[in-house]
């Protein structure tokens, strides 16, 4: 039987996981964050002392990557790198930057094009990313572009970081937020872009309540809930 998926794409802090994660609950599918896979690929290219930007150091240690991903009995995906629970290290703010510059190799794309393909052939998925909808699942049965403005993304992500008693200011983080919105729109592989056939949800003057009634009735256009 061929399974069902959902492609969520968008940049950072637009509240992909969050709403990702509500709706795979609601429709019995598995979640997959896909930005988690790439943030365990750039923790263990910087804990091998690389640059995640120099190809010529990050090719070398795909080999040797023993990534694993699994999920609680509550759904939560865990994600293990050489057996040990990384879950909370790849939310480090170092990681993100460095999960954008290793996510522009193509190297690095290539071995995680198969990972995550792999859980779409066995589950029915809700998938968030920056290139499900184009490159990964082009024939999701539902495909949505969540975006949000870069200021309103940093508030979020502002909030997210206190809550997890981690110090951070606006400025430092809408800035990165920019930089990594070029970085993940002008690579040349896999770009960061809406798919021609995605339905576009902008979340900068919704709330969380509000989204996620946005992005239900955009899913129940195309799979009956
Ligand atoms: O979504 P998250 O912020 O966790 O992703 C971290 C980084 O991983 C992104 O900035 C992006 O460069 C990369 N990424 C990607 N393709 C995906 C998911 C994430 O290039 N499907």
């Amino acid at each position: 039987m061929s399974h069902r998926s959902v492609a969520i794409d968008g940049p950072a802090g637009a509240g992909k996981s969050t709403l990702a994660r509500k709706l795979a609950q609601k429709l019995g599918f598995l979640y997959v964050d896909t930005g988690a896979i790439y943030r365990t690929v750039a923790l263990a290219v910087l804990r091998a002392g690389a640059d995640p930007a120099d190809e010529a150091q990050v090719v070398p240690l795909l080999d040797g990557l023993e990534i694993k991903m699994a999920y609680d009995t509550d759904g939560v995906q865990r994600m293990y790198l050489a057996g040990e629970d990384v879950s909370q290290a790849i939310r480090e703010h170092r990681i993100s930057g460095a999960a954008s510059k290793a996510s522009a190799i193509p190297a690095v794309r290539a071995f995680l094009l198969d990972f995550q393909r792999r859980q779409a052939r066995e589950h029915d998925v809700v998938m968030d990313g920056r290139d499900i909808g184009t490159v990964v699942l082009p024939d999701a049965e539902v495909k949505i572009f969540l975006t949000a403005a870069p200021e309103a993304r940093a508030r979020r992500r502002l909030l997210e970081l206190e809550q997890r008693g981690q110090e951070a200011d606006f400025e430092t983080i809408l800035q990165d937020i920019r930089n990594r919105d070029w970085q993940d729109e002008h690579r040349a592989l896999s770009p960061l872009k809406r798919a021609a056939d995605a339905a576009l949800l902008d979340t900068t003057d919704l709330n969380l309540e509000q989204s996620c009634e946005r992005l239900l009735s955009l899913v129940k256009e195309k799979i009956a809930l």
